[in-house]
């Protein structure tokens, strides 16, 4: 009993160790290099430092109601996601496993072609950052098309302050859609290069991430939920950049439905939800606006944004 309580115990403060996890997005590698970018884009921009830095990041931003609720999101969905979504759930290598044995036993033995490792390396890397990163996409445009499953994603869009404790403010069941997608997409693709080739399937990994992971998250990755204004120029035609993200959270009419990319932005353009960050200014984040009681404290919103009515959205 004194066990299992000081189990749970420890469950709730484990969030706080993923400053030094490299695996967490909030790692304090990640969180310096993405000040220091700041930092230089803020200065080649010619905006303030001091007064940017101390307005995204002060006091009053940390101790904010909305970074409050972003805090009890970040310890109950790690809490649930120990004890419950990954043991029932499991992991993508025993479900690539499980579709191989299928594969082999529906159109008998694969292992087509064999190529060298580096080819090997550079393709699975290639396609599983592609193919994470468009599903990703299609599920974010889906929380926000469905007025189901916007009531659900409202929760990450009532955050009226952005810190990068903001990334871990989603409601618990867009935390289990989100396992499910990665759990599929991670768990199929290894299936079909199990299957096709004769190679071992590896990826190209830095501190346990994938490359282009790892890169987006020392650029800058933690920016997007902050209020530092932080644009790609040109290249936000490819990259989402913080400043775009940022405008995802906007509430003014014009950028509601926009910009739904995690690292490429190549899908916004696809699906015309692109805007990039030029001539753009957010002034306020939040659902101000938009008809919603948000609910001020984390228990009120455990249903999700019960005061959306579930009608289409625009
Ligand atoms: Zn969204
Ligand atoms: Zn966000």
């Amino acid at each position: 009993m004194m066990d299992s309580l000081f189990n749970f115990a420890s469950l709730t403060v484990e969030p706080f160790t993923f400053v030094v996890n490299p695996q967490k997005r909030i790692y304090w590698g990640y969180l310096l290099s993405g000040m220091l970018f700041a930092v230089l884009v803020l200065w080649l921009s010619k905006q303030n430092l001091r007064s940017a830095f101390v307005k995204a990041l002060g006091p009053k931003v940390w101790l904010h109601p909305s970074s409050m609720q972003d805090f009890h999101w970040l310890i109950f969905n790690h809490v649930l996601r120990v004890l419950i979504i990954v043991p029932v759930i499991g992991g993508s290598l025993s479900f690539a496993i499980h579709l191989n044995r299928f594969a082999i036993k529906t159109w008998g033995e694969g292992n087509f072609w064999q190529v060298a490792e580096w080819q090997m390396l550079a393709m699975f890397t290639c396609a599983l950052f592609v193919l994470e990163d468009f599903t990703r996409f299609l599920v974010h445009y889906f929380y926000h098309k469905s007025p189901l499953l916007w009531r659900f994603h409202a929760v990450h869009h009532a955050a009226t302050v952005l810190t990068p404790i903001t990334l871990y403010r989603i409601h618990w069941l867009e935390m289990i859609i989100n396992s499910l997608r990665s759990l599929i997409v991670v768990g199929t693709l290894s299936a079909v290069f199990i299957y096709c080739f004769e190679n071992r399937i590896s990826i190209y990994d830095v501190l346990g991430l994938n490359i282009f992971n790892f890169l987006a998250n020392t650029i800058g990755a933690n920016l997007r939920h902050t209020s530092l204004w932080v644009g790609f120029g040109y290249f936000e035609r490819w990259f989402v950049s913080p400043a775009q993200h940022q405008i995802h959270h906007s509430s003014a009419e014009k950028h509601i439905d926009k910009n739904f990319g995690a690292i490429l932005s190549i899908w916004d353009r696809l699906f015309n939800s692109w805007v990039p960050s030029r001539e753009q200014k957010v002034v306020q984040y939040g659902l101000a606006g938009q008809d919603v009681n948000v609910p001020e404290n984390f228990l009120a919103s455990f249903w999700g944004e019960s005061s959306i009515p579930i009608v289409k959205r625009k």
